[in-house]
């Protein structure tokens, strides 16, 4: 793969680079899209990363069809697909990780305390093998695209970081390779998420501004819905991901929610209307 991105780079060639864990749908497509149109070849990765799996978390069972995957890409013509193997990317005696500091403390990172850790360390090394000009990742996965930014930035990684828009079911539901968990009982109950978006959203839009208060009504919502359980909901600042009070500006709503045992997370930027 290094050998590869040499010789392209040597030619003068840019790289587009998009990393995933497979099991490939319309929101992974649309950042290989993107890749495609802002460099002149593109590498796509799959790896089911186990250092950002937590124990008792879905690794072993999480959704993979790498034959399926390789003909989409072969549709949409990427150059490379990279299908490392575990031990070559975690040989034994491996022990180098990139922890962040502060973006892990919250959302996803306080019930997945390894998640960013070990999303982080894949994420740079494949920067390091496949040698990208440019990598796209999903605003699915806000917090995710932030810590790479910072990672990126922090770390001096000399590659463009583009956020790509997430991709929804008509009825709304996030495209994730997690909903192929959903029993049809279950699906309905997945679209809490985008509700409670669209119902805060709509408040927001309307002048209210407390979000302890939008937050209970989107709890409510949230928990009305058969096999729910709720990880987070959060209104925060969309740079620090810290908590607001009040929705005084630009912020980021962003949730967690169990339904059954799949964990699906959605997120969404709110604007309250400007006062006269
Ligand atoms: P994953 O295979 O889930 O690790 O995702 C690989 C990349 O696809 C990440 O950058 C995700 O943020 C992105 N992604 C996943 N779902 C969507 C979606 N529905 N829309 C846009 N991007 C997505």
């Amino acid at each position: 793969m290094q050998k590869w991105a040499d010789e392209m780079r040597a030619r003068g060639q840019s790289i587009g680079f998009v990393p995933t864990m497979g099991f490939l749908h319309e929101g992974h497509l649309s950042l290989m899209k993107r890749g495609r149109e802002v460099a002149n070849l593109l590498v796509v990765s799959i790896f089911v990363n186990p250092a950002q799996f937590g124990p008792g978390e879905d690794f072993e069972d999480y959704p993979r069809a790498l034959e399926k995957d390789l003909a989409l890409l072969e549709d949409l013509g990427a150059d490379v697909v990279f299908t490392p193997k575990e031990e070559e990317v975690y040989p034994e005696g491996y022990e180098t990780y990139v922890r962040q500091e502060n973006l892990p403390n919250h959302l996803c990172g306080l019930s997945r305390p390894v998640f960013f850790t070990g999303v982080a360390t894949v994420v740079a090394k494949l920067f390091h093998i496949v040698k990208p000009h440019v990598a796209v990742f999903g605003e699915k996965d806000y917090q995710q695209l932030a810590v790479i930014r910072k990672m990126v930035r922090d770390l001096n990684f000399d590659i463009e970081i583009l956020g790509g828009p997430t991709v929804r079911e008509p009825d709304g539901l996030a495209m994730s390779s997690r909903n192929a968990y959903l029993r049809p009982d279950q699906r309905s109950s997945a679209l809490a998420l985008i509700e409670s978006l669209h119902l805060v959203r709509d408040l927001v839009k309307k002048g209210e501004t407390d979000a302890g208060k939008l937050l209970d009504i989107a709890r409510e919502h949230i928990l009305a819905k058969k096999e729910t359980l709720i990880d987070y909901v959060s209104i925060c600042d969309p740079e620090s991901l810290v908590d607001v009070e009040n929705v005084s500006g630009k912020v980021l709503m962003a949730l967690a929610v169990k339904v059954g045992k799949t964990r699906l997370i959605d997120n969404m930027i709110l604007t309250p209307s400007k006062k006269e």
